[in-house]
């Protein structure tokens, strides 16, 4: 199912670093229905009313953005932090080796606001982890998360589920 998609997903070898199999979605990007078919389904997989699409810097933004135009929805950005302009809010998560931190501005939503939380790709899951604690520090409501490509045997999709989020992926 969905190999059409997956067609359009090319894998780099040793990128970033030797050894990690990089999955590129620039050239999903570049082809128009396959990126219009992406935000479709996306769209048709989201469960109920939701006020706010949140994506992940950066690639996690196109995917965010777009699905929020037909979801009447607005966009919520999860940066690095020290990127934002106003004051933020801001989650530590692990690396590999070290550690990183995402932000939010700090009344980027109102309490109890619901909050669909979209990257393009989950793999260990460490990176949407920190983004619903620093929604949910925010007051939002995240019960769904969606990715265009899930790496299962990373785990991460299904550490989300076990914590009682929804996960919907397109690729896996
Ligand atoms: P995680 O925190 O789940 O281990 O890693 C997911 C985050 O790293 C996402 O924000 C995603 O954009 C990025 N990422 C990790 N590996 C890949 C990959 O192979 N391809 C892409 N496109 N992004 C990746």
């Amino acid at each position: 199912m969905n190999d059409d998609l997956k067609a359009l997903i090319r894998t780099i070898p040793d990128f970033p670093k030797p050894g990690i199999q990089f999955r590129d979605i620039t050239t999903l990007l570049l082809d128009p229905a396959g990126y219009a078919t992406t935000i479709d389904r996306m769209v048709r997989a989201t469960i109920g009313k939701v006020d706010l699409v949140a994506g992940i810097e950066a690639r996690g933004f196109l995917f965010a953005a777009a699905l929020a135009v037909p979801l009447n929805a607005g966009v919520l950005l999860i940066r690095k932090d020290g990127k934002l302009p106003g004051a933020t809010i801001a989650e530590d998560y692990a690396l590999e080796y070290g550690q990183d931190r995402i932000a939010m501005h700090e009344d980027a939503l109102v309490p109890g606001q619901r909050v669909l939380l979209v990257d393009d790709l989950i793999a260990t899951g460490g990176t949407a982890r920190a983004a619903i604690r620093l929604l949910r520090k925010a007051g939002a409501t995240v019960d769904q998360v969606q990715f265009v490509v899930d790496l299962p045997d990373l785990g991460g999709a299904d550490a989300l589920r076990a914590g009682g989020v929804r996960v919907d992926s397109l690729i896996r």
